[in-house]
């Protein structure tokens, strides 16, 4: 799957805290550190897209 960051995203750590081997904070926004993410993370993945409060994480795929 491809996992896209949008600029909506404000910085807040929910995502890297669910899942940290695939976002991580740089600055004030969340980077996607790998495309395509591998399968075995889409759980926690969507998790982290379902606890975004900017609704700033779109997975495709
Ligand atoms: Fe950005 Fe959403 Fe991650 Fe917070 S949870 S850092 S707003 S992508």
């Amino acid at each position: 799957m491809k996992v896209i960051v949008t600029d909506k995203c404000q910085g807040c750590g929910v995502c890297e805290g669910i899942e940290p081997d695939v976002f991580v904070l740089e600055g004030d926004m969340a980077v996607v550190q790998m495309n395509p993410v591998p399968e075995k993370y889409r759980a926690t993945v969507q998790e982290a897209a379902d606890s975004c409060p900017e609704e700033a994480i779109e997975i495709e795929g």
